[in-house]
Order: C-alpha cells, then structure tokens, then sequence
C-alpha cells in the first residue's frame, strides 16, 4: 500500500517551493538592510486557529530566508509572531532582560504590543 501522508507531504514541499519564487523573508530585518533584500528559501508554519476543531484549523505559512532559517536553529535568538498583525521580532536571549525558559525557540502571539496601540489609536478616535 502507498503511504497517502508522505506523498501528501512530498507534494506540499514541492508547492511550497513553487510558490516561493520572488518572494521574500516575512520576518524581521533591520531597517538598513530590510527583508526585502532577503529572498525567502522555506516556509515556516505553525497551525493557527481553534483547537478543538481540527478542520477550521488554518496553517500559517510564513517565507523565511536563510538568514533567518539559520536563527532558528541557534539557540541564542527567540523569535516572537504575532499571528494577528504579522510583525515579528527577534530577541537574543543572552541580551532579554526576561528570562526565557531553554527550548522556546519560538513565540506565537495572538496579540503583539503593535496591535494594543492600534486597539487604542482606535479607542481615542
Ligand atoms: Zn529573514
Ligand atoms: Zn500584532
């Protein structure tokens, strides 16, 4: 019998690949050197959406490049999303005035600092 997840598996890779041409890194960049002049190579995705009911369950699919592929995997460097408004930061551990349990490597935030601001420039209006 064929094993239906791997060759599911092995068709999302490749239309992720497809679908990366020209796109650039949606995370966090300096403003010098933004992440437009970052060419993404991968996807990183996190399953977003209600828990509890698995087919209402969007994946988030978020282009990364290099540079950033590479962060992730350094044990130095956090990375907080925000799944809401999709700005991204990058914290380095040894520089975080918090302190971050070892092995999260990644934050996903429902809601950022950014989107509190937004929220109130919309209150005082
Ligand atoms: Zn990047
Ligand atoms: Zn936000």
């Amino acid at each position: 019998m064929m094993d239906l997840d791997l060759l599911d598996e092995q068709l999302n890779m490749l239309l992720a690949h497809a679908e990366l041409n020209g796109e650039s890194c949606g995370l966090k960049h300096s403003k010098e050197d933004p992440s437009e002049n970052h060419p993404a190579i991968n996807f990183l995705c996190q399953k977003l959406g209600d828990r509890t009911n698995k087919v209402a369950a969007q994946e988030l699919r978020i282009p990364i490049c290099e540079e950033c592929a590479e962060a992730l995997y350094d044990t130095d460097w956090i990375l907080v999303y925000c799944t809401y408004c999709h700005k991204s930061q990058w914290i380095n551990r040894k520089l975080a005035k918090k302190s971050y349990p070892p092995g999260n490597q990644i934050y996903w935030l429902d809601v950022c600092p950014f989107c509190a601001e937004i929220a109130n420039e919309y209150k005082e209006e």
